[in-house]
């Protein structure tokens, strides 16, 4: 049976890059009739930020992308957050000691700068702890044996280090990469336990992943150079045959395509790049998300699908259930794929527009409800027909039409200093008075055969005036079809209007 995790860190909001990697993880696991997990990685007690944890989870359901098992519906291979196995690890790395594949490490944090500082000044790029640098330093590989035991007893700080082969090819069979090879001397003899008796990431995402049954590993392309350490670390355990397989995301790019996403570029260029709203519970600092701009979940997640994987033609409208019927990682591209939020607002027109009418006519009416505007539904619904072309967000739909309900008491001057004239003063004039003498059913072909002859007889082109009629009208120089609105007004109410705007 397939089983794939998602396994964030609880260290702020859950960022884009995230939730896609959620996405496709659940895309995955539901495409391969398996389970998606989700595995709280929360070891780095110095990271943690209280309500991340939460973030998450009300991310994830609102995308309606709930993990099947998860700290707060666990299944039976428990607890799913690192912290509550804290004490499982340790086992771990004593029987990677015992078997030759990892030491302790005594030396201090003086000593580490030191040895730092000599590979500098001798001209090393990258000073690691591997298998030439740790003969020179404190750990049981160098210390005599009784040295290491009176130390471990006396109750010396130390970690518990990987003791990675000095020539070694190390290989991995990327499910979206392909063949990716690493030479051992490459990679340094990391950290497994930390001195206060944590695991790190590496450890304790191997043991889990092993005894939670994990089939497939899909993640960031950040994780990609801890890949082969991985590899090292099922091989050292004898897990190597039911190693998962890895899937590795390409990266999601800045807007102009230089270089990875940040939360910066969002701040700069207006969009946000979390999910949902968040305060940071240290600064205070507030983060915009994508539920509260007004993106629908569905539009939303049909935009993440699409970061970093097509169907492979040129449909672009899929439901959920649609996306787990064509997804597949082989259509995940390798490359990174830069972020575009008008795709996004895109989208979201699709989703809003393809409502049906009684939906949007509740959004409608609660903002105006808001401002204890009530609108006969009857007219929300003609409304609704107006706007739902002109707009991206639900809350548009009010924006874009508070001017029917609300009649206009000031006027566009840049509008009115361009348009208005003595001809319009003309049309408008005699307009309200035709359709005083009006009676009929008022609707937009009439509404315009009506202001048409108007024109005709003061013998001005009505395209010249019709500006400053919307104008007279809505207060705006822009809008809907302005003959549309006339039947929504009625015609007692345009007059009204006009007379106002002359006086
Ligand atoms: N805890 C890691 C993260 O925050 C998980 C990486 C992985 O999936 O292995 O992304």
């Amino acid at each position: 049976e397939v089983r794939v995790r998602f396994a964030p860190s609880p260290t702020g909001p859950l960022h884009i890059g995230g939730v896609r990697t959620a996405l496709y993880n659940y895309l995955f696991a539901k495409k391969m009739g398996g389970k998606f997990l989700l595995r709280i990685e929360d070891t780095d007690q110095g990271r943690f930020v209280p309500g991340a944890e939460d973030y998450i989870k009300e991310s994830l359901e609102w995308l309606g992308i709930a993990p099947e098992e998860s700290p707060w519906k666990p299944g039976d291979v428990g607890p799913y957050r690192q912290s509550e196995r804290k004490e499982m690890y340790k086992q771990y790395a004593l029987d990677l000691i015992e078997k030759g594949h990892a030491y302790y490490a005594f030396d201090t944090a003086e000593e580490l700068e030191a040895m730092r500082e000599r590979l500098t000044a001798a001209r090393v790029v990258q000073p690691q702890y591997n298998g030439i640098t740790r003969t020179q330093m404190k750990n049981s590989l160098t210390l005599p044996a009784e040295e290491v035991k009176a130390r471990l007893e006396s109750g010396d700080p130390y970690v518990i280090r990987v003791k990675i082969p000095l020539k070694e090819d190390v290989r991995l069979n990327d499910m979206i990469r392909g063949w990716v090879m690493v030479h051992s001397s490459t990679l340094d003899d990391k950290v497994l336990m930390k001195s206060d008796g944590m695991p790190t990431y590496h450890l304790a995402n191997i043991v889990d992943d092993h005894l939670m049954g994990i089939t497939h590993v899909i993640r960031g392309e950040e994780w990609l150079p801890s890949a082969p350490l991985h590899v090292l670390l099922y091989k050292f355990f004898g897990w190597e045959d039911t190693m998962p397989q890895f899937a590795h995301l390409p990266l999601l790019l800045k807007p102009d395509g230089n270089g990875k996403l940040s939360k910066r570029d969002g701040d700069k260029l207006g969009f946000p790049v979390f999910p949902l709203n968040w305060t940071d519970p240290f600064s205070g600092e507030k983060s915009p998300g994508f539920r509260e701009q007004g993106y629908l979940p569905d539009a939303f997640l049909n935009f993440l699908a699409f970061l970093g994987w097509n169907p492979g033609d040129d449909r672009e409208i899929f439901s959920l259930e649609e996306l787990v019927e064509a997804f597949s990682v082989e259509r995940i591209g390798k490359s990174g794929t830069k972020f575009d939020i008008a795709k996004a607002k895109w989208f979201n027109e699709q989703y809003l527009r393809s409502k049906p009418n009684s939906e949007l006519v509740e959004f409608l009416t609660a903002s105006a409800q808001m401002e204890d505007i009530e609108i006969p539904l009857e007219k929300a619904f003609a409304i609704i027909s107006l706007v739902k072309d002109r707009v991206t967000f639900p809350d548009e739909l009010w924006k874009e039409s508070r001017f029917v309900m609300v009649a206009p008491t000031e006027f566009d001057q840049e509008v009115a200093t361009k348009k208005w004239n003595v001809d319009a003063v003309k049309v408008l004039s005699s307009y309200s008075v035709a359709l005083d003498g009006f009676t009929g059913n008022f609707d937009a072909v009439t509404a315009k055969s009506l202001l048409e002859s108007t024109a005709e007889a003061e013998g001005i082109k009505l395209g010249k005036v019709m500006q400053a009629v919307r104008l007279a009208v809505t207060g705006m120089g822009g809008g809907p079809d302005l003959m549309e609105v006339f039947a929504i007004l009625g015609s007692v109410e345009v007059a009204k209007r006009i007379r106002f705007a002359l006086d």
